[in-house]
């Protein structure tokens, strides 16, 4: 794949409709002078149901106002530069633009077929288990920028006749969503949209490490499902390995996320509790008991989560063997559990390897 292709010669006063949701579309046509209320969902439907990004095409909608488009903005999808494809079919895409990169993963199974999203390029919050968090913070992706992860990972598994459709979308590629709220939930809304992606809110997930005050913020903005990072359960180890904590502690993001479960119908069957077993460190049996008491007034579903190593990180992964008696402890409290597969180890496309820096190696 030609690296080079995400240059772009535009002028910078060009405004890319990928970045505007139906509500902004709206209001950039509004200034165009264009008054025809359809031609928003018209437009979107030539960008999102035929990923058409030409206007001269758009034969439904006037000439002038496809005049006025082409002269006031662009339809631009970065596209992907690298791809990676696993033994177990799970392929990791790689967007370069000016030498930074942007990773997407799409993880098919039996019954569904998810793509894992980036929401950031890096990510500050330096959770020591995770190789992003090694890497540093670079900067917050657009709109178009998540968005043409979809855009690009369905017209590329159109070309390969790749039948598996995306049937849902995981906010857990690099990045933290929330700390990139705006431009999340504007990539949110045109995902959920039936003019957009047109998912459904129950099979689109934002994972977060608890950042409590901008998921308070989300509670008004959008429901969809959501994911916490707790990883502990107790405050002594969260703070060890993840630093975020001693902002935002345990108890604060749990009420946060009690408060978002209110409001939500996508989380119906609870929030999702993510927990990544690191040997010796959170996975004992007294963790175990500490965890179900902590979460005994939250309806939620735990993902536990094998821990993924790469090169420098001073972890070990919990033996299968402790994660299930962990996972059968949690399961005699009455919690549903799932231990979650590793997919795309051998291309480091698994949770917490997303990174292009750090040389990765493989798990013992
Ligand atoms: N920043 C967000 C979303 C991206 S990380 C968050 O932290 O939730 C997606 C998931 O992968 C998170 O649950 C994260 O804790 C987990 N993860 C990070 N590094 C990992 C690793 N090395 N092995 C397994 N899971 C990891
Ligand atoms: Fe950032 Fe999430 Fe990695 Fe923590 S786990 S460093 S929040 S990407």
């Amino acid at each position: 794949m030609n690296k080079n292709i995400n240059i772009l010669n535009i002028s910078t006063s060009k405004i890319n409709l990928l970045d505007l949701n139906r509500q902004d579309l709206k209001n950039f046509l509004i200034s165009l002078g264009e008054i025809k209320s359809f031609c928003t969902e018209q437009i979107m439907k030539w960008i999102y149901t035929h990923y058409c990004n030409d206007f001269n095409k758009m034969f439904n909608i006037s000439i002038k106002t496809r005049n006025k488009l082409c002269k006031k903005s662009y339809i631009f999808a970065p596209k992907f530069t690298e791809e990676k494809i696993s033994h177990d079919g799970t392929i990791k895409w790689i967007t370069s633009i000016n030498n930074q990169k942007i990773e997407t993963v799409y993880i098919p199974e039996e019954k569904r077929s998810t793509l894992c999203v980036s929401s950031q390029i890096g990510c500050c919050l330096q959770c020591h288990f995770c190789a992003t968090g090694k890497e540093g913070f670079q900067r917050n992706l657009k709109v178009s920028e998540i968005v043409a992860q979809i855009w690009q990972a369905n017209k590329t598994l159109k070309e390969k006749n790749i039948t598996n459709r995306i049937t849902n979308i995981v906010f857990m590629g690099m990045g933290e969503p929330l700390l990139n709220l705006n431009n999340v939930v504007s990539a949110l809304k045109i995902i959920l949209d039936k003019y957009g992606f047109s998912l459904s809110k129950r099979r689109v997930t934002l994972s977060t490490s608890g950042i409590a005050p901008a998921l308070d913020k989300l509670r008004n903005m959008i429901d969809i499902s959501l994911a916490i990072s707790l990883h502990a359960p107790n405050d002594v180890i969260r703070n060890l390995i993840m630093p975020i904590n001693r902002k935002y502690n345990i108890s604060a993001i749990l009420n946060s996320a009690l408060k978002y479960l209110k409001f939500s119908n996508a989380n119906r069957g609870g929030v999702t509790i993510e927990y990544v077993m690191l040997d010796g460190i959170n996975d004992s049996n007294e963790n175990a008991q500490q965890l179900a008491t902590l979460l005994s007034k939250i309806p939620s579903k735990i993902n536990l989560i094998p821990w993924n190593s790469f090169l420098g990180a001073s972890f070990l992964c919990s033996n299968i063997h402790r994660i299930n008696i962990f996972a059968n402890i949690l399961r005699k409290k009455g919690f549903s559990v799932m231990i979650r597969k590793n997919r795309g180890q051998d291309i480091n496309a698994a949770c917490g390897q997303l990174t292009s820096n750090i040389i990765n190696h493989l798990t013992k």
